[in-house]
């Protein structure tokens, strides 16, 4: 009988581990990017509360799975005390670390989505290609397209992994666990197949993640645009606002410093 109860004990506690009674999000830093210059966004440094940027990496608990949103700059090019990287970006904690502390490993990812190829949200790309990876059809073949790596921001040794990896492509938005509290939402024109992520989370209400949609809250305020964008970019954004407007939801610019400081970091979450 004791052998029962406690085989039971293990696995409510098991099932626990994976399907919590509601959804979780967890907000972790994946580096901080150091000063960048403002007119890259047609901001003046006058515009901006910071020249440098956050660079959040988010996993959503849902019963039905673990989805990890972007996969920050790379660990091991990074993780250096002083700061690396060629504009001393840094990274105080692993996002392997910081996953592992609240419980989750690689294996544990059901899915892994990024906004985009760049090098800071893609460069632990290949820890998860264990995953299922749900990524846009115009993004992937950007990613494996030759002479990519010749432009300085995507680096596709970082994420090469993923070529083989268990994959859902798709051309559009996307409800990611069939009950609309999860959608990503296609918004190209930062790079061919950029995307955003809705998250309906039940006491928190609607948050839209917005990848590099926005860099920082100036370019909506002053409706600047990084100079050369194209009408792509123009036509998402036009999207991404009037989806504000229909839900509600919270915009998290996700490279914005000020507004990140205000979030809740793991092992604290949202619900
Ligand atoms: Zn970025």
């Amino acid at each position: 009988m004791t052998r029962i109860i406690t085989a039971l004990i293990l696995a409510s506690a098991g099932l626990y581990a994976q399907s919590p009674p509601s959804m979780r999000m967890y907000v972790f830093d994946c580096a901080t990017l150091k000063d960048r210059d403002p007119a890259a966004y047609g901001l003046t440094r006058e515009q901006v509360g910071s020249v440098d940027m956050s660079d959040p990496c988010f996993l959503i608990v849902h019963p039905k799975g673990t989805l990890l949103w972007e996969t920050g700059l790379n660990d091991m090019i990074y993780d250096r005390p002083e700061g690396g990287g060629a504009k001393h970006d840094k990274i105080d904690k692993s996002l392997r670390s910081q996953l592992a502390a609240i419980g989750y490993g690689p294996a544990d990812i059901t899915y892994l989505a990024m906004s985009h190829a760049h090098g800071d949200h893609s460069g632990n790309g290949n820890d998860y290609a264990g995953s299922t990876w749900i990524v846009q059809k115009a993004e992937r073949d950007f990613m494996f397209s030759d002479g990519v790596a010749a432009t300085t921001s995507v680096r596709p040794d970082q994420f090469i992994k993923l070529k083989d990896s268990k994959t859902i492509i798709i051309d559009g938005d996307y409800d990611v666990f069939g009950d609309a509290t999860v959608t990503l939402i296609s918004t190209p024109g930062h790079t061919p197949g950029h995307q955003c992520l809705l998250v309906r989370l039940p006491k928190t209400g609607p948050v839209l993640l917005s990848g590099d949609l926005y860099h920082f809250p100036g370019e909506r305020e002053f409706h600047t645009f990084p100079p050369g964008s194209n009408a792509q970019y123009v036509a998402s954004r036009a999207k991404i606002e009037a989806l504000i407007k229909t839900t509600g939801a919270q915009l998290w610019i996700q490279h914005d410093m000020i507004g990140n400081r205000k979030l809740k970091k793991s092992p604290e979450y949202y619900e």
